[in-house]
């Protein structure tokens, strides 16, 4: 098991490993002596295959234990499903020394993680990431909210887990598809800050994350989040491939998966660099290389100006500039705000 503690405002450690659930009973029994019910929040694929076990862990403290279910995907991720969280919440008659326990993917972690922030002005709340992505990278970090007809994730609010408990048996049931996402994300660690782990993906790029990386890939997070809780500064460097990404599912119509177009946009970022002499050729090409064995496509067929004019419409872009983070070699990434016409990931 691997402990990590992230060095917030209020710090929390993240728990990494096969079993890792198994301390959530213990630590909830330490920590929470005033909470008499906890909200188990998860949607309706991880609640059919794990929401019984993790309950059973969950009652072992002789808490009332109440199971909330949403149906699975982005699409629930609405002002709506967030409000009838909320209303179950009251319903159930939640008070704030009450606890939430967030189980599933990103979407769940972000959807219980905004009820947490705001019923009854915030309650406290865990993280049990069930997806690669939300292990490596969404349930660490405080980032919550919903999306908004405009555009993903427009409203929300930073508020911290106390804990996460990332028990890498939950991935034994995670769909194929559903693992390469989060490998694009995995992607955009190691390029962003981790040549060993670099390094180990060029050895074995289909191999399964083991407790070892994935723990590196949070502990990068947390060093980053640790210095920029609320994305000021630093933290703006994990948008790495993001730009591109958020591009390339705009106008595909959300038919790339995040993580594919994440680990294409990492490639198009290591062209982009490379073309304005920023990074050597031979790296964006291991990049490249890396991504394809990986089994990502690293391009795809929308115009430059279809491009750059979505780049334009997110919601990170100000006054026709945009926050490009782009390497400088494999390892090591910088920010630049430019205009998206000023750069190039042709060629
Ligand atoms: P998701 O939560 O929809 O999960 C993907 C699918 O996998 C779902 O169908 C889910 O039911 C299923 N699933 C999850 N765990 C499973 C398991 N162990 N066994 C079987 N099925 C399982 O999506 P995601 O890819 O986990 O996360 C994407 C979301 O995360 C997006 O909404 C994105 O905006 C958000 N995100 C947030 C942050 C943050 O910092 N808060 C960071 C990155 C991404």
């Amino acid at each position: 098991m691997t402990r990590i503690k992230v060095e917030t405002a209020s710090p929390y450690e993240v728990i990494v490993g096969a079993g890792a659930l198994a301390g959530a009973a213990d630590f909830v029994s330490a920590n929470f002596v005033g909470a008499k019910s906890i909200a188990l929040v998860s949607d309706s694929n991880v609640e059919a295959l794990h929401g019984s076990g993790v309950a059973a862990v969950l009652e072992s403290t002789g808490r009332r234990v109440e199971r909330i279910v949403f149906p699975a995907g982005e699409k629930s991720k609405t002002l709506e499903t967030y409000g009838e969280l909320l209303d179950a919440l009251a319903s159930l008659r939640f008070s704030r020394s009450d606890l939430i326990v967030a189980l599933g993917g990103g979407v769940t972690g972000d959807l219980a993680g905004f009820a947490a922030a705001t019923y009854m002005r915030g309650i406290d709340f865990i993280q049990v990431p069930t997806s690669l992505l939300a292990m490596v990278d969404s349930s660490v970090g405080g980032k919550t909210g919903v999306d908004l007809p405009a555009g993903k994730n427009l409203a929300g609010a930073f508020h911290q887990p106390k804990a996460v408990f990332c028990d890498t048996g939950f991935l034994r049931t995670l769909p194929e598809e559903r693992r390469i996402d989060g490998m694009g994300e995995v992607l955009k660690y190691a390029v962003l800050g981790d040549t060993e782990l670099f390094a180990a993906l060029e050895r074995s790029p289909l191999a399964p994350m083991d407790e070892a990386s994935i723990a590196r890939c949070i502990g990068m997070k947390r060093d980053i989040v640790g210095l920029d809780e609320r994305e000021s500064g630093p933290r703006r460097l994990l948008n790495l491939g993001h730009t591109f990404a958020h591009a390339i599912e705009k106008l595909s119509g959300y038919s790339v998966s995040h993580g594919r177009a994440v680990a294409a946009g990492v490639v198009m970022a290591a062209k982009a660099s490379s073309n304005a002499g920023m990074m050597s050729r031979s790296d964006a090409e291991r990049i490249e290389a890396l991504a394809a064995a990986m089994g990502f496509e690293t391009s795809y067929p929308y115009a430059l100006a279809d491009m750059r004019e979505a780049m334009l419409a997110d919601k990170k872009a100000a006054a026709g500039a945009v926050d490009f983070v782009l390497p400088l070699e494999i390892g090591k990434c910088t920010v630049k705000n430019v205009s998206p016409a000023g750069i190039s990931w042709e060629g």
